[in-house]
């Protein structure tokens, strides 16, 4: 870490020395290295914490730990602070002593409304990038540069056209990309901050610069699909090529990227870059984003990475990633980190570095050392006033920084350093410290069977799933309604787990009725059945790991039903929960048990907003029923279907 240290003081003092360049007869001044400051330390640890990083064998010296400080000169420019254990330092003085050796940054076209006003959320034009990109790359760091080719923030859900290039034909938006992105690369050249990689759009999930670039469309809407996409990154990557002085070396020259969000999103993966290659879009790097409360479990996101580096003998840097220190907020703007469980660690300090360390360790994994390194996604994001994300808005990241609220660095920075095997003291297996209770309910008729694993939190702070072996449960549960409770044994721990069971109460007769097998069966897809799947994306199922999802680029039709036998004949009630963007033709739930089949229409109207349409009165007189979900859908309509329920009322 000193060694660092050494190096960024002698790059700094060259620098500053301008009769270095100067005519010949000037004396060049010897070095003072006692006129230079203090090295920065790294931030310490609490003696009475037991903080830790395990070491990661195998990490190549050159493996990127980068960050992107795009909000960096507007946090500046608003009074934000940095310190290390109580001294104040320039931010990147302090994430390169922590071992980070590239920083990225966002460019927008024109980040200003209809006035003329800044936009927020780092305001990052060109004139910002330079400012930033010139500092750090003095300073030693390499830069990749995102370009969003958008006015502001650019991400699957959202791909606007720079409101200079609207309506232009086809032609003339083509010349405009190239013109727009030789010019920002000839700049940075000019100003000592070229670009070591670049990535062409940003969370390109749908394309970019929308509709032209635009690969599935919403009703009647006209988009360029993926040969308009093509074409505009064989563009860009044009430009970028034509204004690169080591453009004919493929070791020198600024390498490209191509970048998805939903990094553990197999399908996503190669749906897009089988497109893109059969359009031969030249590019170097495969980018993703990584959010484990977003993007699904480590295990799918390590399985695609190894997947689509060798599908398109590509190398891989996750370009986004970051998780919660804590679950607190510093500036009254709610934050958008989502819950522990979800991301898979506590929302604490050591829960902060284990999650960082564990996505360094699974693209150091990559097979065939096809896994160049990370980014955290804004680790100086403080909340300071005026250093919003948008203009007058507060903060909802500063929770996710890897500083705390005053600004002072986390001793979750250091991970970086303490991943590299020689710096730490060894390898210390995490033990169970906490497990977490479980509750079940089952009626009379229902064989009790309970889950094979708890959540149980870890000594690092990770919250990963447990084997349990359950104590014998009593027959008597099932004759005597009540609570109660059952104890557990994990496997390598003092610690119990306990299950809270409930008997006597309601039975749904709907099987996999959340869809928790992670298959369809025993439901039945009739249809179009290619727009629909069991969805693992954790931010838009109700309850559970799984959900079923529709969603198709094309108009659709499909039903998704389970039909149950040996019913006793009654009066039933059927019920589940769906969320989506609304405007189907038709989506409805119905129950078809003899009579006159009944249907709900769900009403859905945007994300995240849940219903549970019930039908109730369902007659059920020769002991058969078939219930489920039916949808005649426009392509790009789109929902999430979870917890259906089928009971017996009387
Ligand atoms: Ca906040």
């Amino acid at each position: 870490m000193r060694k660092h240290i050494v190096v960024l003081l002698f790059v700094s003092v060259l620098s500053a020395t301008p009769s270095a360049c100067g005519p010949a007869q000037t004396p060049v001044p010897t070095l003072t290295p006692t006129a230079t400051k203090e090295p920065i330390p790294t931030v310490s640890v609490p003696e009475d914490s037991d903080f830790h990083v395990n070491p990661i064998e195998g990490l190549s010296p050159d493996f990127i730990m980068g960050a992107d400080v795009s909000m960096l000169k507007q946090i500046e420019d608003n009074g934000g602070k940095f310190y290390v254990d109580g001294e104040a330092a320039d931010a990147l003085e302090i994430l390169k002593a922590h071992g980070v050796n590239w920083i990225r940054l966002r460019i927008w076209n024109d980040p200003t409304d209809e006035n003329g006003e800044p936009l927020g959320g780092g305001n990052n034009d060109l004139e910002t990038t330079v400012a930033i990109a010139a500092r750090a790359k003095a300073m030693g760091f390499k830069f990749l540069l995102d370009f969003h080719y958008s006015d502001w923030w650019a991400d699957p859900g959202k791909q606007n056209m720079p409101k200079a290039w609207e309506g232009l034909d086809s032609e003339a938006l083509n010349q405009a990309l190239y013109d727009y992105t030789a010019e920002v690369i000839k700049t940075l050249a000019g100003e000592d901050a070229m670009p070591d990689m670049v990535q062409i759009g940003n969370e390109v999930n749908s394309g970019m610069m929308w509709p032209a670039g635009k690969t599935w469309s919403e009703g009647a809407e006209v988009v360029g699909g993926y040969d308009g996409f093509a074409d505009l990154l064989k563009q860009s990557v044009q430009a970028v090529r034509d204004n690169d002085p080591n453009a004919a070396d493929p070791e020198k020259r600024v390498k490209i990227i191509i970048h998805l969000a939903d990094g553990g999103n197999n399908s996503l993966y190669r749906t897009m870059f089988d497109e893109l290659t059969a359009r031969d879009v030249p590019f170097d790097i495969i980018g993703l984003s990584y959010y484990s409360y977003w993007h699904g479990p480590m295990e799918d996101f390590i399985n695609n990475m190894a997947d689509i580096s060798a599908r398109y003998d590509k190398n891989l840097v996750v370009l986004e990633a970051a998780y919660a220190f804590t679950l607190e907020d510093a500036d009254g703007h709610a934050n958008l980190f989502p819950s522990e469980e979800f991301g898979g660690y506590k929302a604490s300090i050591q829960g902060q570095a284990t999650a960082v360390r564990d996505v360094i360790a699974a693209v150091a994994h990559v097979p065939n050392g096809r896994g160049l390194g990370i980014f955290y996604w804004e680790p100086e994001w403080i909340a300071v006033e005026g250093a919003g994300w948008a203009t007058a808005e507060g903060n909802a990241w500063e929770n996710q920084a890897l500083f705390d609220f005053e600004g002072s660095a986390l001793p979750s920075l250091n991970v970086f350093n303490m991943v590299k095997t020689d710096q730490v003291d060894g390898f210390i297996p995490a033990t169970v410290t906490e497990v977490y209770p479980i509750a079940v309910a089952f009626a009379f008729d229902e064989e009790i069977v309970l889950p094979t694993t708890v959540k149980a939190v870890y000594s690092d702070d990770s919250i990963r799933d447990a084997d349990v072996m359950w104590a014998e449960i009593s027959a008597e549960w099932l004759e005597e309604a009540g609570v109660y409770e059952l104890t557990g044994t994990i496997e390598g721990s003092d610690l119990q787990a306990t299950a809270s069971i409930t008997t006597g109460g309601d039975k749904n007769y709907l099987v996999n009725a959340g869809f928790e097998s992670g298959s369809f069966s025993p439901w039945v897809v009739d249809g179009d059945a290619g727009a629909v799947d069991i969805s693992n994306e954790r931010q838009n199922l109700h309850e559970g790991k799984y959900a079923v999802h529709y969603w198709a680029d094309e108009a659709f039709a499909l039903s998704v039903t389970q039909t149950v036998t040996g019913l006793e004949n009654g009066t039933y009630v059927l019920s589940a929960w769906i969320q989506g963007g609304g405007g189907e033709d038709v989506l409805q739930l119905f129950a078809d048990c003899g009579g006159e089949t009944q249907t709900v229409d769900v009403p859905t109207n945007g994300w995240l907003n849940w219903y549970t349409p019930t039908i109730e009165n369902i007659q059920v007189t020769d002991g058969t029923c078939t219930v489920g979900m039916n949808v005649v859908a426009s392509g790009g309509q789109w929902a999430f279907l979870d917890e259906t329920s089928l009971y017996l009322v009387e």
